[in-house]
């Protein structure tokens, strides 16, 4: 059976959303830089790789090594808090790198095996997270947004290019969802208390809610979903729509 690449699989979303396409009956390759990954892999009865998706040397040899690919799911990501004024040319790169350019690139690699399996009258599809930092203003993390905006064009890109081919390719744009990732902001109070208080529904999302919206739109029953994203905030855009 092809399987569903999954990046940043070792943690928070990615790791939710590996489950929930398991629990979909998918078969699922984990991906992430952190050497994590095969333990969540192995109690998923998955194969799990440490893989640096910025590395597209990495990346070719990882897919070399899979038998066919029905689908992407780029969790994979990093934010570094620097405004204008103390970002550097490395950390921006590092930035767009993980968040933006390995999805440009994955889908690239992969594009022979997504092919194929329309071909074979699979269903593939990918699935981005973005992020609301992608739709609204954050003054302290500029490389993040931009970043996040940029894959919902890349997005709509691709969209545009292999829906022909049968390709669907979708974004999900999270709020605030309790991750390592997001830890250091919600261990201070008044950060905590203020992404609770921008949420219509009053409390910060957890990863599996943000899974099941990446499952879906992975699944067949999105299948006239493509170039296009899915807010999971718990209301927080809503109030500037
Ligand atoms: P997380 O830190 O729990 O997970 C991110 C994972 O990406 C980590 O396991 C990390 O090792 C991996 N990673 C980083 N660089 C990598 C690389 N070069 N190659 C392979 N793996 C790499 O954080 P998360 O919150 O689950 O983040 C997942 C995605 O969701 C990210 O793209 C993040 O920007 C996005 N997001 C998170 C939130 C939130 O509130 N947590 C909100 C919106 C969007």
């Amino acid at each position: 059976m092809a399987a569903v690449v999954v990046t940043g699989a070792a943690s928070g979303i990615g790791r939710a959303s590996a489950q929930a396409l398991v629990a979909d009956g998918r078969q699922v390759v984990l991906w992430d830089l952190a050497p994590e990954v095969t333990a969540v892999a192995a109690e998923l009865g998955m194969p799990g790789a440490v893989v640096d998706v910025t590395d597209t040397a990495a990346t070719a040899a990882a897919i070399q090594r899979l038998d066919g690919v029905d689908g992407l799911v780029h969790a994979a990501g990093r934010v570094i808090p620097e405004p204008v004024g103390a970002y550097t040319v490395e950390s921006w790169d590092a930035v767009l790198d993980v968040n933006l350019r390995a999805q440009a690139m994955l889908v690239q690699q992969l594009l022979p095996q997504l092919e194929a399996s329309a071909r074979a009258g699979g269903t593939p599809a990918v699935v981005g997270i973005s992020s609301i930092e992608g739709l609204t203003a954050n003054p302290f993390i500029p490389a993040y947004c931009a970043s996040k905006a940029g894959l919902l064009g890349l997005t709509r890109s691709m969209a545009a290019q292999l829906g022909p081919s049968g390709i669907r390719i979708n974004a999900v744009c999270p709020g605030f969802i309790r991750t390592p990732m997001l830890q250091i902001a919600l261990d201070v109070d008044e950060v905590r208390e203020s992404f609770v208080a921008a949420a219509p529904l009053g409390r910060i999302g957890d990863p599996e809610e943000v899974a099941a919206a990446v499952a879906f739109l992975m699944s067949p029953k999105a299948s006239f979903i493509t170039g296009t994203y899915l807010v999971v905030d718990g209301g927080v855009t809503s109030r500037h729509a």
